[in-house]
């Protein structure tokens, strides 16, 4: 089934164990800050019953009902772009993927690592996470993937671990009905909107850590779970949230530390059990498909910060200076580098595992999440550069909206002709709020702004002294009076006996 916005929220309001800020959250819906990233959540159900884009998120089931594209497993280089798609349309909304890209990719990777088990172990996974898929579709829930363990001492594997056994999440018990786990996973995505936890290994194992080598998924209300939300990045929503931290107040951290107190989950929701030769290839499959989300999250990411430092330069009227326009097509190539490269993991997919279900290639798909993290810090520098920094003093929505500073604002926070004030100052609270650290901005304009800095740098270095080096080197005249260079010994100064002309193959030098 596909269901509406409202029949989602609904099912969130579940008696789920969820703190914030040191209290316990009555219901996420109405709480003031969780309740915007449900909002968000909540998106991801608008767009399969959206006109435009039904036909992207929207396929059938095999008894010909509608269900969620994204809870398909991929077959084919078409199924990877189409995720892609959906994936790109949703980051691009502000919302539409959130409960169904961490999750989605962990159900894959499930698929993936199931077929590989049942063909070496003659195990029967493959039909447990058919059924398991069978029922997230039939019921379209919203799944969230929690792969990431506390970890403890990293140097240490996780049952040699000193101070307790349980840094890595593991099977304390078992029965013919299920087991019982235990341990904590952190940073995961989007979990207070998330229906379904689905979990599995964040590293390799050996025999000795069997009990860690654990897939599996439950109810995010389940008993002994407890969700420990990320402190919120504003206290600020409504318009306020929109104005101040238009991106932000939206997205609040969303991630939650979940515990798992001897949490019972039945044997039809477990996907590995003790089966420690398999947990790399299920951490390897989730990474490839989640890098896959990584590279679409970023394209909206970038595309919105390429487009702040377009807008800002043309709002403050240096869109026509040379050293603008480099840094905006350098921000444009690595937005495209990201896509492309993304596009090209879709294009070119890998079915190692000898599995039916594909996986993005896995160089190309690294390449991307690679482009993006590691230009990502100047990208934010270019905007925050172009903005000027004002993207770190901007004046708050309680400023503009009070009427007796609000005309002084108007006046003296213009810039190009023709721009409203109200759009330069949502943009640069855009800029600040996207690239997110005053301290950042200060650093780049205070004392004067990085251009500034490389005016000076060009009226003052010494360019007689690295011309005259070049001349030198080149063997090319005008270095000769220079007070460094032209103070050296030439090398010609060592006299050497005569060249022996007899080598027929080298050419004589020329007189
Ligand atoms: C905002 C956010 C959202 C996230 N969402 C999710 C999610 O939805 N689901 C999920 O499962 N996870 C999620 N993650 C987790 C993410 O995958 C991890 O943060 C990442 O894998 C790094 O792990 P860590 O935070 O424990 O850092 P650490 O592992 O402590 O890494 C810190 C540094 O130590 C190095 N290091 C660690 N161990 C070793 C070692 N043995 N040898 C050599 N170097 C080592 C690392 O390379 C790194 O440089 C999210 C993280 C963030 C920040």
């Amino acid at each position: 089934m596909i269901r509406t916005a409202e029949q989602y929220l609904e099912t969130i309001n579940d008696g789920r164990e969820i703190w914030c800020l040191g209290e316990k959250v009555k219901d996420v819906r109405t709480h003031p800050t969780m309740s915007s990233i449900i909002q968000t959540t909540a998106m991801d159900f608008v767009l399969p019953n959206h006109p435009n884009f039904r036909h992207l998120f929207v396929t059938q089931d095999e008894d010909g009902e509608d269900i969620n594209f994204l809870l398909t497993s991929p077959k084919s280089a078409e199924d990877l772009l189409r995720r892609r798609e959906c994936y790109i349309a949703g980051i691009r909304a502000g919302g539409g993927v959130v409960v169904h890209c961490m999750g989605s990719d962990a159900l894959a990777a499930f698929a993936v690592v199931a077929q590989l088990m049942d063909g070496k172990l003659g195990t029967n996974y493959v039909e447990r996470v058919k059924n398991y898929q069978r029922m997230l579709q039939k019921q379209d829930l919203a799944i969230t993937g929690a792969i990431t363990d506390v970890k403890g001492d990293r140097s240490l594997k996780p049952s040699q671990q000193k101070q307790h056994q349980d840094y890595y999440l593991r099977v304390v018990d078992q029965n013919k009905d299920g087991i019982v786990v235990r341990g904590a996973k952190v940073h995961i995505s989007c979990t207070p909107g998330a229906n379904e936890l689905l979990c599995l290994p964040c590293r390799t194992h050996g025999e000795a850590d069997k009990e860690y080598a654990l897939a599996f998924a439950t109810p995010a209300n389940a008993p002994g779970i407890k969700l420990l939300g990320v402190e919120p990045v504003t206290r600020t929503y409504g318009e306020e949230g929109n104005v101040d931290f238009p991106k932000s107040s939206h997205f609040q951290p969303p991630e939650c530390l979940i515990i798992f107190d001897d949490v019972f989950v039945p044997w039809e929701r477990v996907f590995m059990c003790g089966e420690w030769q398999f947990s790399r290839n299920m951490a390897y499959a989730f990474a490839s498909y989640h890098r896959l989300f990584g590279s679409c999250k970023m394209i909206g990411k970038l595309e919105i910060l390429t487009g702040a430092a377009a807008l800002m330069a043309e709002y403050n009227g240096v869109d026509r200076e040379d050293h603008i326009r480099k840094k905006l097509a350098w921000m444009a190539m690595i937005t495209e580098t990201v896509a492309l490269l993304g596009k090209a993991a879709c294009l070119d997919p890998e079915t190692e595992f000898g599995s039916d279900v594909v996986m993005p290639n896995r160089m190309a798909i690294n390449a991307s999440k690679y482009t993006f993290a590691s230009n990502f810090h100047q990208m934010c520098q270019y905007l925050q550069d172009i903005s000027g920094g004002l993207a770190a003093t901007v004046p708050s929505y309680r400023d503009w909206i009070n009427p007796e500073i609000q005309p002084y604002i108007e006046k003296y926070l213009s810039a190009r002709d023709g721009i409203p004030t109200e759009n330069r100052l949502r943009m640069l609270r855009l800029a600040k709020d996207y690239t997110s650290n005053f301290y950042q901005i200060d650093t780049i304009h205070g004392e004067g702004s990085m251009a500034a800095q490389q005016m000076f740098l060009y009226s003052s270095a010494d360019w007689g002294k690295m011309k005259a080096a070049a001349q030198r080197a080149a063997h090319v005249d005008g270095w000769q009076d220079h007070p460094i260079y032209g103070k050296l010994p030439v090398i010609e100064e060592v006299k050497m006996p005569p060249v022996d002309e007899t080598y027929a193959a080298i050419p004589k030098t020329a007189k």
